[in-house]
């Protein structure tokens, strides 16, 4: 039987958003929000108008990202996504929860209907693409969220630690049961480049994306290295100011949708 998507979640009437994108991973710590917000970020760099519904409610780690101090207000017509400092319209459970480090020990339906409502209840005006960090994993709380959102397409973030060939193999019938293309697979912490003799280091084994990628005949649309100075843009708040091209290929992809 094939999972449905719950369009009697309509968008706030507000908001006109042409392409919605979910970000999606096996577990937690890859760096799914790192991608989140560097594709919107290069997305946003090229012109197109990006916005980022952090639907990963028990570890929302995109405010932080974008150095976002402000809490999310509501008006009249509905609640009113922060915008980061280069205006990218942002929704998280951590800017509407009084304090940033409450633990949420919500369970599947409360978080699924708070995501359901990041979508409903949100003035997200007019977008090119909006960005879904998803919530890790490929288990019951993603694919409720998957089904109440009208996602597009999804991009899999992998890092060399993984079995990697598992996730993406799950990954790739999830999609295929909300009928959702997958865009494409992101190798993150793949390797390292060092900075004195300028080798790259398979610092978590060898990679097996190539194969992986090859065999459900899906594209590599990043290979991300370790880099401390990613880490400190990410930890710090300054993922706007990150110049790299690394997305550059995924970027391609989405203009192609
Ligand atoms: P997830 O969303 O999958 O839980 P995050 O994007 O929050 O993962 O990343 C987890 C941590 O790892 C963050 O502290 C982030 O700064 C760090 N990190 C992620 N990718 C890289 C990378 N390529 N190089 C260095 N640090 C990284």
């Amino acid at each position: 039987d094939k999972a449905k998507v719950d369009f009697s979640v309509k968008p706030h009437k507000m908001s006109h958003v042409k392409k919605v994108i979910g970000v999606v991973s096996g577990k937690g710590g890859v760096g799914k929000s790192l991608v989140t917000s560097l594709l919107t970020v290069t997305m946003s760099k090229k012109g197109y108008k990006c916005g980022i519904l952090d639907a990963d409610i028990t570890g929302p780690s995109i405010p932080k990202a974008f150095g976002i101090k402000d809490k999310a207000m509501a008006s009249a017509q509905g609640m009113l996504p922060v915008c980061s400092s280069s205006g990218i319209p942002i929704m998280s459970i951590n800017l509407i929860l009084e304090n940033d480090t409450d633990p949420v020990v919500w369970r599947g339906p409360v978080i699924a209907n708070t995501v359901k409502q990041f979508w409903s209840d949100v003035i997200w005006g007019d977008l090119d693409y909006l960005f879904i960090d998803m919530p890790p994993g490929t288990g019951d709380v993603p694919l409720t969220v998957f089904q109440s959102l009208p996602v597009d397409g999804i991009i899999v973030v992998t890092s060399p630690q993984e079995l990697v060939s598992m996730i993406v193999e799950k990954a790739v019938k999830m999609a295929e049961l909300m009928k959702v293309p997958v865009l494409g697979l992101v190798e993150n912490m793949s390797y390292f480049k060092c900075p004195d003799n300028g080798k790259s280091y398979q610092i978590f084994g060898e990679s097996h994306i190539d194969e992986v990628a090859d065999y459900h005949n899906l594209k590599v649309l990043a290979r991300i290295p370790i880099d401390p100075s990613l880490a400190e843009a990410c930890d710090k708040g300054f993922i706007e100011e990150f110049e790299g091209s690394c997305m550059d290929e995924a970027a391609g992809v989405l203009e192609e949708m």
